[in-house]
């Protein structure tokens, strides 16, 4: 997988964690921060983000198989 084809997997997380509303007051969602987990050898995209509204949190995880720490490193510079 490419940087820029990661960059569209993230992208459509964003839709995702967009799409979903707050629990407690339905408000929007915003990222606060990426990080991958690895959970039995298979690495997850966690995003832990936090309502816009009344600063509840949620935590979204992704199945991301192709991720290593480099390609890490890689988008996070890209979204520098
Ligand atoms: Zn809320």
């Amino acid at each position: 997988m490419t940087i820029r084809e990661i960059m569209q997997y993230i992208e459509s997380e964003y839709s995702v964690i967009n799409d979903t509303h707050c629990e407690i007051c339905g408000g929007n969602f915003f990222a606060e921060e990426l990080t991958i987990d690895i959970v039995d050898g298979v690495p997850y995209d966690v995003c832990d983000c936090v309502c816009s509204s009344c600063g509840s949190t949620k935590t979204f995880e992704f199945f991301a198989p192709f991720f290593d720490k480099n390609t890490m490193d890689n988008i996070k510079k890209n979204l520098n």
